[in-house]
């Protein structure tokens, strides 16, 4: 059976769930132009889609399916179990997430287009598919590599899918989510109040909690951080608050024009300066 309509599914889900939920229960209330703003996102995601389904899929399912065919890969060196090796695909795909995010804040090329998902300087479930298309080719070029070399079949890199989607749609919403409840979340998963600091403007946190389902990657990494204060979280980045840049046009041409004193994340608040 084809399964690939599966991930489309899963998602459109997640977004409609969540979109009612932030509704009826949003953390932060009273905002202005959140249908403008889904609409930009969505269309962000929309292109994305349509990109990665004509130019990435294909091949990185005819990789996969040439792998498979091989005892190439680090997952077919262990004589696992069937459950046993899709919980291994699960977690080493999930910490080559961790490293790739952490790349992406660490190397300028990549900054450039994974600032387009952090300029958003508001954040709600739309704000989960808005990374530019730039990033989504390059990351999929490299787990044409990735795959092989970990020995990821192609069903577990579905499950992987269906599992990664749905949290990084509700880490990233704003659906008002009892404290408690987090607190117990993010001993496993990534949650809200640790994603969100990841969206702050303010450097030192910008640059903190890269995991994508599992949070203990970044208490392993030494790169897991809270707010402790209470306070709301500013979201965006200062050199892309300009109306321009969260246009269409603006989403697309932020990777090649640096809008900052030296088009770098330098602009953020200063480590000094974070609020306590
Ligand atoms: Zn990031
Ligand atoms: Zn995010």
């Amino acid at each position: 059976m084809n399964q690939d309509y599966l991930p489309t599914l899963n998602v459109v889900c997640g977004l409609i769930l969540l979109w009612t939920l932030e509704t009826w229960l949003p953390a932060a209330k009273d905002r202005q132009g959140r249908l403008r703003h889904a609409f930009r996102n969505l269309s962000l995601g929309l292109l994305n889609a349509i990109a990665l389904a004509v130019l990435a899929a294909p091949l990185i399912t005819q990789i996969a399916i040439r792998a498979e065919g091989t005892s190439f890969g680090l997952l077919r060196l262990f004589q696992l179990s069937h459950l046993n090796s899709t919980i291994a695909a699960i977690l080493l795909f999930d910490g080559w997430m961790y490293l790739w995010h952490r790349a992406n804040h660490r190397i300028h090329f990549l900054w450039r287009f994974h600032r387009v998902h952090h300029s958003d300087r508001e954040m709600d479930v739309t704000s989960a598919i808005r990374f530019h298309i730039g990033e989504i080719l390059i990351s999929s070029a490299l787990r044409l590599a990735v795959i092989p070399l970990l020995g990821i079949n192609l069903w577990q890199l579905l499950v992987y899918e269906l599992i990664m989607m749905p949290v990084i749609l509700f880490h990233h919403s704003n659906v008002r989510f009892p404290e408690r409840l987090d607190r117990w979340l993010r001993v496993v998963l990534v949650s809200p109040a640790i994603h969100r600091v990841h969206h702050s403007r303010a450097r030192a946190e910008t640059d903190s909690n890269y995991s994508t389902i599992f949070s203990f990657w970044d208490r392993i990494g030494g790169s897991f951080r809270l707010r402790n204060n209470g306070r709301p979280v500013d979201f965006g980045l200062a050199e892309y608050d300009d109306e321009k840049w969260q246009q269409m046009s603006g989403l697309l041409t932020t990777p090649f024009i640096s809008a900052g004193t030296d088009g770098s994340i330098a602009a953020h608040t200063s480590e000094n300066e974070l609020p306590r």
